[in-house]
């Protein structure tokens, strides 16, 4: 009985994989390709496939599959893969039977919509044409929240979606306590002459840029065959099937940093889906699990392997053998201390392991004081020159290294979208600590280039699960701890003393 209902509820949510797969292709090409003249029958179809993939969703039949196989899941261990995919489910089910399709092809439309204006509008610092679009992104927000009224702060609910367990409260409990650990070491950092990083700053053509990167990601252990990176305008990764995990990067020609390490970055997102296991393939548990999790594996390798010394005593000759004019006279000390230069700066993407949290800060609470109403639209960019000065001490000259950086807003709703940057960070110290606790050697591998059993430890601990587990439950699992950022200040403490003589 249960393994026909069990095998039907599997084969309607196979399908809703499938539309969403194809939300996921259109939404890539959005971002890499798509000429501008596609945008509004793009929004269109992204809003139809999505209507439709959450009316499928939210069928009552779906809702009565998941009743009748209750018991049957409640039979089996807790960590068995069908008891974990109902209950998924059911935790899906019931958020996505409170909002209305209606609303959700809305949402999708206008966000589309403010995405392709916002890509036109940055490079002309043009917040003004943005602003009437930014308003109504707000008030999807809050609307979406108030689909699930009895929250303590309006946030709760937006947070809960890509946070699983988190509040606002308990979100700004940890950002505080970091907080004032953080500020005392940029503060001792920024008393000392500032990290000579000029060499990242002369002419890098791209091509040699792009392919030193993926030189890089192919010995990290990402998969081509079920890959490929392409350009885009802010980076990210998008998984279309456990077979075709993107990700994307942008060239800065002048900037050597930008390119590499956002592909560090977004290898760390794409093995992780690259990582689930096969079985979950278009099912709900086939993704990684929280977007703090998932934050955790792109940080790790970006940061914690590919700023490492370790990394560089391994890949700095053969950088220095790509571009001798630029690099060959600098030396490998020069480099590593310009690669984590700590200094506070206008774009976060951009910011050094040390004050980037605190970029992540301001944006969570500007989310927080907008969804209060504590904050309005119009006076967001001023706010958030104001903040910059007060917690890093610098202005950007124009709203487009200011509040038009980052495309979130511009393409998604406010709420629930940074706390996931800072809680990675914190998470990816602890998972990196226990995976040097399984195997110590790991930081001598990595100084040859081998990353095998770092990757195979977090396939294991990590990557295959999916989202069968919560990111607490997950961390509980794997580091025998809930959420702790002592971790992530001992390795601030320790690389960053020895780097700045602390
Ligand atoms: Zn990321």
């Amino acid at each position: 009985m249960s393994e026909a209902r069990l095998q039907e509820l599997k084969d309607r949510l196979i399908e809703i994989g499938s539309l969403n797969s194809a939300v996921a292709v259109l939404g890539w090409d959005q971002a890499t390709y798509m000429p501008g003249g596609g945008a509004e029958m793009r929004g269109r179809a992204m809003a139809l496939l999505e209507k439709l993939s959450h009316e499928r969703f939210t069928d009552a039949a779906v809702g009565k599959l998941l009743d009748a196989l209750e018991p049957y899941a409640e039979s089996m261990p807790y960590d068995h893969d069908d008891a974990a995919l109902i209950r998924l489910t059911r935790r899906e089910y019931e958020r996505s039977v409170k909002v209305p399709a209606s609303f959700i092809s809305q949402l999708s439309e206008h966000n589309s919509n403010l995405y392709m204006l916002w890509t036109r509008a940055r490079p002309l610092n043009d917040f003004a044409s943005l602003q009437p679009q930014l308003e109504k992104t707000l008030d999807l927000s809050r609307q979406l929240a108030n689909f699930f009224p009895g929250y303590q702060h309006i946030a709760d609910p937006l947070i809960d979606f890509s946070d699983e367990g988190m509040k606002a409260e308990t979100v700004r409990e940890v950002f505080a306590k970091l907080r004032q650990e953080l500020v005392p070491i940029v503060r001792a950092i920024t008393e000392q002459p500032p990290a000579d990083d000029s060499c990242l700053r002369l002419t890098y053509p791209e091509d040699q840029q792009l392919a030193f990167g993926l030189d890089v990601i192919k010995d990290y252990g990402y998969d081509f065959e079920r890959g490929r990176q392409d350009k885009t305008h802010h980076p990210f990764e998008t998984r279309l099937s456990v077979g075709d995990v993107r990700i994307t990067t942008r060239v800065k020609e002048n900037y050597l940093a930008d390119a590499l390490f956002s592909t560090l970055h977004e290898s760390g997102h794409a093995m992780y889906e690259q990582g689930t296991n096969p079985a979950y393939d278009g099912l709900p548990l086939g993704s990684g699990t929280s977007s703090g999790v998932h934050e955790s594996q792109s940080r790790t390798w970006e940061n914690i392997v590919g700023r490492s010394r370790a990394f560089w005593e391994h890949y700095y000759p053969s950088l220095q053998s790509v571009f001798p004019d630029q690099l060959g006279d600098v030396s490998l000390d020069t480099f590593y201390r310009a690669i984590n230069k700590v200094e506070p700066s206008l774009i976060r993407t951009d910011a050094d392991e040390v004050t980037y949290n605190l970029h992540v800060m301001l944006r969570f609470d500007f989310e927080l004081q907008l969804l209060e109403g504590t904050l309005a639209i119009k006076d967001l960019p001023e706010a958030w020159h104001a903040r910059y000065q007060s917690d890093l001490g610098v202005r950007a000259p124009d709203d487009r290294d200011g509040v038009l950086q980052d495309v979130h807003w511009f393409g998604g709703i406010i709420g629930g979208s940074f706390q996931g940057y800072t809680l990675g960070n914190i998470m990816s110290a602890q998972f990196y600590d226990a995976a040097l606790k399984a195997h110590p050697e790991i930081s001598a591998e990595i100084a040859r280039g081998q990353f095998g059993t770092l990757h195979g430890w977090l396939k294991d601990s990590i990557y295959q699960h999916g989202s069968k587990y919560t990111a607490s439950e997950l961390l509980e699992r794997v580091t025998g701890s809930g959420l702790q950022t002592e971790p992530l200040i001992r390795y601030l403490r320790a690389k960053y003393g020895e780097l700045y003589s602390l």
